[in-house]
């Protein structure tokens, strides 16, 4: 359909002119202007050079003809194909809305040993056990799983602390694997986990499976503990012997670690990425406070404004392209997925970064009752009794019933960027996304006034350092683009 749109260039391009294609632009800084087509290519000009092309001034020979045009901005009569590979270029896009959906992630329990400040699941205590999933809904989920189209099946187990109900975990893995021996799917799976329940069952069964395993690493001992708290134990200690453990037995490329950034985070990002470094991990992602769950309902989610959190994350991403050049392979996590969306036409499937949502498309959750929900943070908003990402229950509901939920589809009409209000005037927003569970948690409805939306502030602010970085610092811009 797009691709007739830009059938006969003769109706768009009279003899000897050339045409613009669709573009946003953004000021970059004084007199630079950032640039944007239909499917994320950019190019950075001269507000000379931008009046000139939108006047129609510009000449094939000049420099700028030539960028423009390579990079679908405009297009004349000289090459008709140009508008059919745009239209390829859409199309390859948009293609994974077709083959929905790649996470599962199953909610095996609530308990915790842990009771972190900022815990955005609001886990129970331990003995609670009225909190973990049952058989039939851990079954009924893995033949849910196995309706989608997706070729590539993630299983992630997520809790509380999911290796309080390994056995439950035992049974989903060896059915799914049972299960793949017909679809022959890419199947993986991905246990988030403090780590402080591993035992050689555990580790024997994950390197049988070749299971990889997420955790929390907030930082040096004194930081991480600060938030992290673990009864009878120290956390940090607990957390860097299971990260050995995992390494020793699984290799190190089967744990990965993310940060949560506190107040007390924002002026110790070097000691972070250090402590990084020193537990051999090569990757980092550094993460701001959810408004999800506990953190909510305490101070720590008001402690630090978006502008502090921005500060902190361009100092740490500064830091580690400086480890880069010196040596020291370092990626930071959120950098690498925005320069994705920027530079692959696949783009990610990055759930809070998709348009429409990524709600129940990119990612789907069962929680510990059975209840089927749209996105990760639509569970955690649930316990805080508000239940509108719920789409439905694994013992009445199938792939199809949920995924046509009508509570679903009023959502996702709303969360096209192309179309909502600020966003569909923003250069960013080819590399953008919706967010609506961030925006109806902050700002109460799922497109949130831009003006007064963090999530967009921080986007914005993260995407003009980027692009500042490629197009001005040569060795950063070797170091990022080798991250896509
Ligand atoms: S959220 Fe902000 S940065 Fe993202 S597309 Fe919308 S206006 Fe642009």
């Amino acid at each position: 359909v797009l691709a007739s749109l830009f059938h006969d260039p003769s109706h768009f391009a009279p003899e000897g002119k050339y045409q613009l294609l669709p573009f946003h632009f953004v000021r970059l800084e004084a007199d630079r202007y950032i640039l944007t087509n239909l499917v994320g290519e950019y190019t950075v000009l001269e507000r000379s050079d931008l009046a000139a092309f939108i006047a129609k001034e510009l000449s094939p020979g000049d420099a700028v003809y030539r960028t423009l045009k390579a990079r679908h901005f405009l297009f004349d009569n000289d090459n008709r194909v140009a508008l059919d590979l745009l239209a390829l270029k859409y199309r390859t896009r948009t293609a994974r809305l077709a083959d929905l959906t790649g996470l599962h992630i199953f909610v095996v329990t609530l308990r915790c040993d842990h009771s972190c400040h900022y815990c955005q699941v609001s886990r129970q205590m331990e003995d609670r056990t009225q909190y973990d999933m049952r058989n039939e809904h851990a079954d009924l989920a893995v033949d849910f799983a196995f309706s989608s189209p997706s070729p590539t099946l993630k299983l992630e187990f997520q809790g509380g602390e999911p290796l309080l109900n390994f056995e439950l975990i035992r049974r989903i893995v060896e059915r799914a694997k049972a299960k793949n021996r017909e679809y022959g799917k890419d199947l993986q799976f991905v246990i988030a986990s403090n780590l402080t329940h591993l035992n050689r069952e555990v580790l024997d069964f994950c390197k049988l499976h070749r299971m990889a395993f997420s955790t929390s690493l907030d930082g040096p001992e004194d930081l991480h503990n600060t938030h992290r708290t673990l009864h009878r134990k120290n956390s940090h200690q607990a957390t860097i012997e299971g990260i050995q453990q995992i390494v020793d037995h699984l290799g190190p490329h089967s744990i990965s670690a993310l940060m949560t950034t506190s107040q007390a985070s924002l002026p110790r990002v070097r000691d972070i990425v250090d402590e990084y470094v020193q537990r051999g991990f090569h990757s980092i992602f550094l993460r701001g406070i959810s408004p999800y769950g506990f953190a909510s309902r305490s101070i720590l989610a008001k402690q630090y404004s978006p502008d502090d959190w921005i500060r902190f994350y361009i100092q740490g991403l500064d830091y580690i392209l400086e480890l880069n050049r010196s040596g020291y392979p370092m990626r930071e996590e959120f950098a690498s997925i925005l320069l994705q969306k920027m530079f692959c036409h696949g783009g990610t499937g990055y759930v809070d970064l998709q348009s429409p949502a990524g709600l129940a498309i990119a990612g789907i959750v069962y929680n510990y009752d059975g209840s089927i929900y749209a996105s990760d943070e639509g569970r955690m908003l649930a316990e805080m009794g508000d239940q509108r990402f719920r789409i439905g229950d694994l013992m009445n509901d199938t792939f199809e019933s949920a995924m046509n939920h009508e509570g679903l589809f009023s959502i996702l009409q709303d969360t096209m960027t192309e179309s909502m209000p600020m966003c569909s005037d923003c250069a960013f927003q080819p590399w953008c996304g919706a967010d609506p569970t961030f925006h109806h948690a902050t700002l109460g409805d799922y497109v949130g006034h831009k003006a007064f939306s963090t999530f967009c502030r921080k986007q914005m602010a993260i995407f003009r350092y980027l692009i500042h970085l490629i197009e001005d610092v040569p060795t950063a811009r070797e170091v990022l683009l080798g991250w896509v």
